[in-house]
């Protein structure tokens, strides 16, 4: 994939997550690897998420963190991004924000179940990042997060907010959203109750059923639909 379609993609992210339960003033980042290179792309600071297109992406260097390019202010909390990077070859793309739902549960230090379709999209493990709540603004502390993520799609980071990983910035995104979106729904069924919810062992076939790629991709095209109207 080009730079350029890199960079849409990445613009589209930050306004899906903006529609999509991520919204928080001009908080939250994406990144994505610029394949075979030690660079990434970065939602700038200073933007809403909704704000975002193209032309406000930065570049930022791997093993340092520093911005290369572009000419918008880097996040300060980078190094979520590029520890991350570096220690998981099989992640292309970071998404960090601070979705109301997700800090509820990682503050209540409970483990997220598959109660809805969208739980079981991590329930090989949501670990819980609570070695500081501050922002995360060394490679040290990155490298921290990086350890407590591990090898899951994402991490809770107690009364901070989440990091969600994929192989492209389309899964990540995806996964963010439905992330949120699986957090609210047991909120609201231990709310009222004692949910159910799904066995690991079905949880392992519903994925399978529900979240394959042409799906994902049919899932991605629509909130790109969705993002592309609430542009106008
Ligand atoms: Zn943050």
């Amino acid at each position: 994939m080009s730079i350029k379609d890199l960079k849409e993609n990445l613009a589209y992210s930050c306004n899906i997550l903006a529609n999509e339960g991520h919204w928080d003033n001009i908080l939250g980042h994406v990144t994505v690897r610029i394949p075979g290179t030690n660079k990434a792309l970065m939602k700038p600071h200073g933007f809403g998420f909704e704000e975002i297109r193209p032309q406000h992406i930065i570049t930022v260097d791997i093993e340092t963190g520093k911005k290369i390019e572009g000419k918008y202010e880097r996040h300060s909390e980078v190094f979520i991004h590029t520890e991350i990077l570096k220690a998981r070859p099989d992640v292309n793309s970071v998404v960090h924000t601070h979705p109301p739902y997700a800090i509820v549960i990682g503050a209540l230090g409970k483990p997220l179940r598959p109660i809805s379709h969208e739980g079981v999209i991590f329930h090989d493990g949501l670990p819980i990042f609570d070695y500081t709540t501050a922002l995360i603004r060394t490679p040290e502390l990155g490298a921290e997060v990086a350890k407590s993520l591990g090898q899951a799609r994402g991490v809770l980071m107690k009364n901070h907010g989440s990091s969600v990983v994929g192989e492209s910035v389309e899964i990540a995104t995806l996964y963010a959203v439905f992330l949120e979106k699986a957090c609210r729904i047991q909120l609201l069924a231990t709310a009222s109750g004692e949910p159910s919810w799904t066995s690991d062992e079905e949880a392992a076939l519903k994925y399978e059923q529900i979240y394959p790629p042409f799906r994902q991709k049919s899932m991605w095209e629509y909130f790109v639909r969705r993002a592309h109207k609430a542009r106008k």
